[in-house]
């Protein structure tokens, strides 16, 4: 499958992803990875926030129109929480 973004601009390039929204194939300089915080509901209704997050592919179209509705609710997968947090267990292994 060929990038969609890509083939708009009239050039070629393999697809890597799809868009979880609109479903476009998107190469790797197009597809966005963001990381899906993942809950579950304790007892009365308690929501948790569990500590591993989902990845998630999206086209920049449909990231710039969610942006508008979640806002901060899905981060960047190189969000600086994630990478403290990957040094901190990288500290303590060695
Ligand atoms: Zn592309
Ligand atoms: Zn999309």
């Amino acid at each position: 499958m060929v990038c969609y973004e890509c083939q708009q601009a009239g050039k070629s390039r393999d697809a890597v992803a799809l868009c979880h929204h609109c479903s476009a194939a998107l190469c790797s300089e197009h597809a966005l990875v963001l990381s899906d915080p993942v809950t579950t509901e304790y007892l009365m209704c308690e929501r948790v926030v569990l500590p591993l997050r989902a990845r998630f592919f999206l086209c920049g179209t449909c990231r710039e129109a969610l942006r508008q509705k979640f806002d901060n609710y899905r981060e960047e997968a190189t969000a600086p929480a994630v990478t403290a947090r990957v040094q901190e267990e990288h500290a303590a292994s060695a």
